[in-house]
């Protein structure tokens, strides 16, 4: 989810930024970070606007919540095939490599393949491209208590972890949570007949 709302620390005057549209670190609009609609909505407010008024100053210190900086509200809209991802439709493809990873994960897993794939959710919870995504994937794999570590240790407990995480997401975003009794249909078997 977006972070919280940090107003602008240099009291500029610039237009609130559309709806959803999230900063990068840099303060620049981050693709990977909005959606489609949103970004759609911050390229036509750029159309309208003078280059030095726009939001993608470097300087621009804002960083857009739904809540604070709606100016206009972003209708659905597809994406093209051939454009660059935005939120939804990276998460939906690094889903569907998170969830096939877990379902062709061995039934046992070697120790050495438990410390590959441990290895691989840390770097993955760094290097998400969208930062904001990685940040409170990471920060819920790290629960103090130690509850939402990976289960590594074979592919029921590795699935039903990721369908556990992936609900974590799921509630933030307040949609519909998953059964996770069905991860291995939805996921390896295919859907009983
Ligand atoms: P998705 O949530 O992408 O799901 C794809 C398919 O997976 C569904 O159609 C369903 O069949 C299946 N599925 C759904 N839930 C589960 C489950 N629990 N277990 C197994 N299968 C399931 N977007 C944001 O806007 N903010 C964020 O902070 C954010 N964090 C993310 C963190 C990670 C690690 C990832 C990978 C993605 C994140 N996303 C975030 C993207 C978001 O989760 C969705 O991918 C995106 O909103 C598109 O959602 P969707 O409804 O098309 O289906």
């Amino acid at each position: 989810t977006p972070p919280k709302s940090k107003e602008s620390q240099d009291g500029d005057s610039k237009a609130p930024l559309p709806k959803g549209v999230v900063l990068d670190k840099d303060g620049k609009p981050c693709r990977t970070c909005t959606s489609i609609a949103s970004w759609r909505a911050l390229t036509k407010q750029q159309s309208q606007t003078s280059p030095s008024s726009t939001a993608t100053s470097s300087t621009s210190t804002t960083i857009s919540t739904p809540a604070t900086t709606s100016q206009s509200t972003p209708q659905p809209t597809e994406i093209p095939s051939d454009c660059p991802p935005d939120v939804e439709q990276l998460g939906r493809s690094t889903w569907t490599l998170l969830h096939t990873m877990a379902a062709t994960y061995p039934e046992k897993a070697s120790a050495q393949h438990q410390e590959d794939m441990q290895g691989f959710l840390k770097f993955f919870s760094k290097l998400y491209p969208c930062w904001v995504c990685a940040d409170d994937f990471k920060t819920w794999m790290a629960h103090p208590s130690g509850r939402n570590q990976p289960k590594l240790g074979g592919r029921k407990e590795f699935g039903w972890w990721m369908c556990e995480a992936h609900n974590e997401v799921n509630r933030k975003l307040g949609k519909k949570e998953f059964d996770c009794r069905l991860w291995e249909e939805r996921w390896r078997t295919g859907w009983k007949d």
